[in-house]
């Protein structure tokens, strides 16, 4: 004869198992890990954008300060030569001299010309790859964004599969005795989720483990509201 308690709480024990496996789906849901490698990457790009943003700034420096030492050289030869046509300087000594000033301030100029021209060759695939950065960072946040309404989404479906688990298994809870759903829920914590076991063919099918005669002699004779433990694994046993 099959006790109305035992049975009920054995309900209440494979709705737990399902909510134990929908909790964990839930948990281990392929978007949530996805979604954490999205961000680690999207971190990482991040980061050599900052970089690649600190070497543009670095050249751009550089090329300003080449071209401002190109517009003051500039500036210089522009007098020089001004004062070597304007007919003021007439000794050949003199004029000799400010022609080779004149000649040695545009070689400077050219210098400084060849030299942002290295600089904007520099910057050239450091742009590019600011701009593949940058494509990249737009691909990773869509992606997150995807992931996040996946996840979201699968999160909502499961956790209308759970509420609806909560509300049967609460509904099976109320025939079972307060003292004996305490001892289940304490035994379901420590023994792996299976607080409650059926015994078939003489064995406990909680931990595998055959009953003594002692203990299927006890099973027969407890009576109703009464639960029996397994001395192997401490389950409350149903028979
Ligand atoms: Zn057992």
């Amino acid at each position: 004869m099959s006790d109305p308690s035992l049975e009920a709480l054995l309900e209440v024990q494979a709705h737990d198992l399902v909510i134990d496996q929908l909790r964990h789906r839930r948990a281990t849901l392929p978007e949530r890990a996805a979604l954490s490698a999205q961000s680690h990457t999207l971190a990482e790009v991040g980061r050599r954008l900052d970089d690649n943003q600190g070497q543009a700034h670095e050249l751009e420096r550089r090329q300003r300060r080449l071209e401002d030492e190109t517009e003051l050289v500039v500036a210089k030869a522009i007098d020089s030569e001004g004062r070597l046509y304007s007919g003021t300087v007439t000794a050949p000594r003199e004029l000799q001299a400010l022609s080779a000033e004149v000649e040695g301030l545009r070689r400077r100029q050219r210098g400084f010309e060849d030299e942002v021209l290295e600089v904007m060759e520099a910057r050239e695939p450091i742009e590019a790859e600011r701009a593949h950065l940058a494509g990249e960072e737009q691909n990773l946040r869509a992606e997150g964004s995807r992931l996040v309404t996946l996840l979201v989404a699968g999160e909502g479906e499961i956790d209308g599969l759970i509420a609806a688990e909560l509300v049967a298994r609460e509904r099976w809870a109320q025939e079972v005795p307060a003292d004996l759903l305490n001892t289940y829920e304490r035994l379901r914590l420590r023994l792996g989720g299976v607080g409650v076991a059926r015994v078939d063919a003489g064995r406990c099918t909680g931990c595998h483990l055959g009953l003594s005669a002692v203990e299927l002699d006890n099973l027969r004779r407890v009576g109703a509201g009464a639960a029996v433990r397994h001395e192997e694994c401490g389950r409350i046993l149903v028979p």
